[in-house]
């Protein structure tokens, strides 16, 4: 997702939650949503069949479900049932824990149905919008999706799911994957059925229900791409959303096929400037739609984590970089080969500036376990840090095997799920490189060269003697380029303090490090 200046508020006011790590118990394999929303009431109401495959020997298990708080908000258990046979269960603490009669056994598969209703304390908001027309938008990252409904609320056990939405007819319904069901359900109500095939982590299961003007705004490789926006602003946001057109060929030439059979450009109430659920990605009804399409940057952010994040997903939180480095880095990509090297460039100097004041505030590694309050990653080290990593793999390694690593990498996850040692033996297969410092020392250590480079010239030798010296506590290894008034000399620091001679026949006017913008440092260059 994108982050914005609201959801800095909005970190300090949301209360977390900490879902369970998948234990070795259960596999989810499918979820099937049924529920019914109102207009005269925030309560909603849930049947969810859930198809659960036992990993180990079992008589319980337990999902995720935030159970009723002293604000009257949350889930209540109606009933638990297997093949029409009550279970009993207890729900306490968000924790939802259904018993069997007897020990399942291993590699067996149970298809339980929980009856649910309550009002969604997060994670489904239900609100009237900025024209003041009511409207629901599920909002799950990171783990936000219990609020709503009972899973595994962890992006490491992904499942194909079913949402069947009744709702008053004068709604429209968007979700994951094709609509299979459009029919009248009487009383004013309409029943909408979606299902996606594809398997997906609950942050990016979705519904989203408002009056929407629809527009198809082209087709790509037989993939129908979507603008569902509110009525009010159909023409700004038809057009700005229809540059979906034309990003998605980028990502399907260089990555591989787009996995999903539509791709709908949704916009929301979402606190995220834009968020990329699985083919309908939603976006801040606040910054996304100006009729210019200023948000260019925000359709390719999120259209690239359709590959990155969704379909090959980070396996638990501190990989978050896997989703948000990728998009970051993806979409300068995507700049670069449409506007050209140098706005690649400028991106990349204003993404390490981010970097560089982050890392002064938090020094911490871009792989931080140490993180509980997950919407604490969402910060330059994800994203910007993340992005750079990419981009200095990609200099190391040459465009070819960039990619070639890149298109492996996806093609091992996609539908699966990945840590950053998985990345970096994907990269190393394809391009027969040794990249184990690398990826250490950018992703596992904080922080980043710190470079004094003092130099001098020699009249009488006719050179120019420069000495490089890291500064910063862990030593990183990396080449560098220097450019000496018009000589551009390349060198590989290692240890502490580097010494380069390079023969001049005048005096340069300056020493620039780094002048094509290639390597994450910040130093100073001094004359001596
Ligand atoms: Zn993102």
């Amino acid at each position: 997702m994108k982050i914005t200046s609201l959801l800095l508020l909005t970190c300090f006011i949301t209360a977390y939650l900490h879902a369970q790590k998948p234990g070795a118990a259960i596999d989810v394999k499918h979820y099937e949503f049924a529920l019914t929303l109102s207009d005269t009431t925030n309560k909603i109401k849930g049947q969810a069949a859930i198809d659960i495959s036992f990993i180990t020997n079992s008589q319980s298990i337990t999902l995720d479900l935030v159970s009723l708080t002293n604000t009257q908000k949350g889930m209540i258990v109606l009933q638990v049932t297997e093949k029409g046979h009550p279970l009993s269960y207890t729900h306490n603490n968000n924790q939802l824990t259904i018993n069997f009669p007897a020990i399942v056994k291993s590699g067996e598969q149970k298809n339980i149905v929980i009856t649910y209703e309550g009002i969604p304390a997060d994670g489904l908001i239900i609100t009237n919008n900025k024209y003041g027309h009511r409207g629901f938008f599920a909002d799950n990252w990171p783990n936000r999706a219990h609020n709503w409904f009972p899973c595994i609320d962890h992006p490491s056990d992904k499942a194909t799911i079913d949402f069947i939405v009744t709702a008053p007819d004068h709604y429209q319904v968007i979700s994951n994957g094709i609509k299979t069901e459009d029919a009248v359900a009487g009383n004013k109500l309409h029943r909408t059925h979606y299902k996606e095939t594809v398997p997906l982590s609950t942050k990016i299961m979705v519904i989203g229900v408002a009056d929407f003007a629809v527009q198809q705004s082209g087709s790509v490789n037989g993939i129908p791409v979507y603008s569902w926006v509110y009525p009010e602003e159909k023409e700004k946001g038809f057009y700005d959303y229809a540059l979906a057109v034309d990003i998605l060929p980028f990502f399907i030439k260089n990555v591989g096929p787009y996995a999903f059979k539509k791709l709908a450009n949704v916009e929301s109430t979402t606190m995220f400037g834009g968020m990329e659920n699985a083919s309908a990605i939603f976006y801040s009804d606040e910054i996304s739609i100006t009729g210019t399409r200023k948000s260019e940057s925000l359709l390719a952010h999120e259209i690239a984590h359709q590959w990155f994040g969704d379909m090959a997903t980070e396996a638990d939180w501190s990989h978050l970089w896997l989703s948000e480095g990728f998009a970051t880095y993806m979409t300068i990509l995507y700049f670069e080969n449409k506007y050209g090297p140098d706005t690649a460039k400028y991106m990349l100097s204003q993404n390490r500036n981010t970097v560089i004041d982050f890392a002064r505030k938090r020094l911490h590694p871009v792989v931080d376990s140490s993180v509980t309050n997950y919407m604490e990653l969402l910060n330059a080290n994800s994203y910007q840090k993340g992005g750079w990593v990419l981009h200095m793999l990609r200099r190391q390694l040459g465009d070819s095997l960039f990619w070639k690593g890149i298109r492996l990498y996806y093609s091992r996850y996609a539908g699966k799920n990945a840590i950053t040692d998985d990345l970096c033996k994907a990269m190393e297969d394809a391009s027969g490189q040794n990249l184990k410092q690398f990826f250490h020392q950018w992703l596992f250590v904080p922080g980043h060269p710190k470079l004094d480079l003092q130099w001098n010239y020699n009249n009488d030798k006719k050179e120019i003697n420069i000495t490089v010296t890291q500064q910063q506590n862990e030593l990183f290894q990396f080449p560098l380029e220097l450019l000496a008034g018009a000589i551009s000399k390349p060198v590989f620091i290692k240890g502490r303090q580097t010494t380069i001679t390079i023969p001049a026949t005048e005096k340069p006017a300056t020493i620039t490090a780094d002048p094509n913008v290639n390597l994450l440092f910040e130093g100073n260059v001094h004359e001596q």
